[in-house]
């Protein structure tokens, strides 16, 4: 059975060669992810930016900085964990990607994530958050971790940020963030101790409507 690191390596492979949405036509190159395959956390931005595209990485530019940042508060180096996006191309003029382009994109980051299994996904920004947790709004849920069921990735726990790019040049929401942000360690422990009750609490994957919209929150 290869690794981990070796399916990430073949789906990044795979990824690079994909043409699944118009994007591919104006960026310069898809922007698989990077990070550590056996992370705990993995965290989700929208899409690359310009330099993102031009070094084919994510979360590079002003908003990785202060991502970067954000990680040495909780004494974590991007080393330690996965950062993806919801759509691994560049949309033009970084406007926001469109529901087919997340659409499109959704197999990749449905196996990055199948494959790291991490153990908290962190939304950054209003769009990642509505790939998981729709019909939310991130003023009301952000700094709350959240379970929901995904069709083919089973209970998840998630927690929603603001965009370290929104968040950036806004002196109260870069407050929240900092401070929503230092509570992942607690967050991931939390889900790590009662591990096996949320386990007990999988519901099974269906079409059941209710089941698959049933999300609650845990602290
Ligand atoms: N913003 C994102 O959402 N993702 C990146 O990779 C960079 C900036």
């Amino acid at each position: 059975m290869p690794s981990k690191k070796e399916r990430l390596a073949e789906l990044n492979e795979r990824m690079l060669k994909c043409s699944l949405c118009v994007l591919r036509g104006t960026c310069r190159q898809v922007v698989p992810g990077e990070g550590n395959a056996e992370a705990e956390v993995m965290f989700i931005g929208e899409g690359p930016g310009q330099r993102e595209d031009e070094l084919g990485r994510p979360f590079v530019g002003a908003a990785g900085k202060f991502l970067d940042e954000l990680l040495e508060t909780i004494k974590l180096e991007r080393e330690d964990v996965y950062i993806a996006n919801i759509v691994k191309c560049r949309p033009p003029n970084n406007r926001d990607p469109l529901p087919e382009e997340a659409e499109a994109c959704w197999p990749w980051l449905e196996k990055q994530i199948e494959t790291i299994n991490p153990k908290l996904i962190v939304a950054l920004g209003r769009h990642s958050m509505e790939r998981f947790l729709p019909n939310q709004k991130i003023s009301k849920i952000h700094g709350k971790a959240m379970r929901r069921n995904i069709p083919g990735l089973g209970m998840r726990v998630f927690y929603a940020l603001y965009h370290p790019a929104a968040a950036l040049y806004n002196g109260s929401m870069r407050e929240v963030l900092i401070q929503d942000f230092k509570k992942i360690p607690k967050v991931l422990e939390a889900v790590k101790n009662s591990e096996s009750e949320i386990e007990n609490e999988i519901a099974p994957v269906d079409n059941n409507e209710d089941k698959e919209n049933k999300q609650e929150t845990l602290f």
